[in-house]
């Protein structure tokens, strides 16, 4: 058997990881309940918003010529003929020449008057207001259709809703909006070494770390996880393991047993059930990567190395998971920084790395590959491109923070 895993480009890895994508599923969920889903339908405003000419101001609601050259000591005379009600439309209500009428805020605003003065800036005396200062037209007044014009669009397709977008949605009549089906995301664990997180590990055991930090990680990306437990390194086991798992998630993660060795079972027993599109990505750390499919759905295997499998989650799943949620601009939140210090790196590989990042300075955390504690103590990864022998000292970096 040839050990050695013939590597596809990470750009490669991708492409093909996101074709095993299936077309995004959406569902109806109530516009409260609608912030980080991310937007299946455009939206369109139902009305103009706001639907009428309204102060921001309580005050007068005046003919801002009116207000020309008003000040503390030559105030502008007007006389008040009448008070706007919140919530109606009185018809009858118009300002004329030297005419206001009070007006809080929010109120609509009355025939004739096209601006409004702050009450701060008016008084009254013996029935007629003084106004102390000009007003232009248009202040202080929001117009019929200045925040979202009628049949406009207000949101597209593909957008993390944000609290802020729900009363949006809501002021455009949305009680219910369309958002992708968030994508369950099957994770089995496999390795004769691992044990569960309540065990105390004997001689030779390792805790089952990845399935806990897999599935935090894809419950913040706007997935489901479906943990499945720890599989022994036995093919019946992990055969049993997927066939429970396939039909009732979208994606399936398998960490661990993802190399070449005799005792590594994913790549044979996707093969069995379907197919291994690639084993082996020139990416640093995560070589032995296998991206399959099994009944339509995407199949992965991640390397069991905490890091390792971190990394190619972030690097080579998310895309697909962008892809189903149907994303139109991943959710990674990255920061540029100038490297603080030279970083050697192997052509030809793709190699994430760890750092720290102060004052706009990227340190590099170097440390023994097996060590987890890196992958906390760190705020993000930097990427050297394959094309790469290192970056410099001083270079521009973009760091994917964690
Ligand atoms: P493997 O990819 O199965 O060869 O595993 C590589 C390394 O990752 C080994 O040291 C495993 O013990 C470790 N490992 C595998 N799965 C896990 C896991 N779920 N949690 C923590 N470490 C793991
Ligand atoms: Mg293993």
């Amino acid at each position: 058997m040839n050990r050695f895993l013939s590597v596809v480009a990470v750009a490669d890895a991708v492409r093909v990881a996101v074709k095993t994508a299936p077309a995004t599923a959406t569902e109806s969920v109530p516009v409260a309940q609608s912030a980080s889903r991310v937007l299946a339908a455009d939206i369109a405003a139902d009305t103009d918003i706001p639907g009428f000419d309204r102060s921001v101001v309580d005050g007068y609601a005046v003919r801002s010529a009116d207000t020309t050259g008003a000040g503390d000591s030559v105030p502008a005379i007007l006389q008040c003929v009448g008070r706007v009600a919140m919530g109606t439309s009185d018809t009858n209500l118009v300002v004329r020449d030297s005419e206001c009428t009070y007006i809080p805020t929010g109120g609509i605003l009355p025939e004739g008057a096209d601006a409004a003065v702050m009450v701060e800036y008016a008084e009254e005396a013996g029935g007629t207001i003084l106004i102390k200062k000009p007003v232009s037209h248009g202040e202080n007044v929001l117009l019929r259709g200045e925040d979202f014009k009628k049949g406009g669009t207000v949101f597209r397709t593909g957008r993390q809703l944000t609290p802020q977008d729900a009363g949006v949605l809501a002021a455009c009549g949305c009680a219910m909006v369309m958002v992708a089906k968030k994508p369950v995301v099957g994770i089995i664990s496999t390795g004769n070494e691992l044990v569960p997180v309540t065990a105390i590990p004997g001689p030779g055991q390792v805790r089952d770390a990845n399935a806990s930090m897999l599935a935090a990680w894809l419950s913040e990306y706007g997935c489901v996880p479906r943990l499945y437990g720890i599989v022994k390194d036995d093919r019946e086991a992990f055969d049993a393991a997927i066939a429970t798992a396939l039909p009732e998630c979208d994606v399936v993660l398998l960490s661990g047993g993802s190399s070449k060795d005799d005792r590594d079972m994913t790549a044979g027993v996707i093969a069995g059930r379907g197919e291994v599109l690639i084993h082996g990505i020139a990416i640093a750390p995560g070589k032995p990567t296998i991206i399959g499919r099994i009944e339509g759905k995407p199949v992965f295997g991640l390397p069991g190395h905490p890091a390792s499998a971190f990394v190619v989650l972030i690097a080579i799943v998310r895309p697909l998971l962008d892809r189903m949620l149907g994303l139109e601009k991943p959710l990674i939140r990255t920061v540029k920084a100038s490297l603080a210090e030279n970083i050697p790196s192997q052509r030809g590989r793709e190699e994430y790395v760890r750092v720290r990042v102060e004052n706009g300075k990227a340190t590099p955390l170097f440390g023994k590959s097996g060590l987890l504690n890196t992958l906390v103590s760190s705020d993000g990864l930097i990427c050297i491109p394959a094309g790469y022998e290192g970056l410099e000292k001083g270079n521009e970096v973009e760091v994917i923070l964690w």
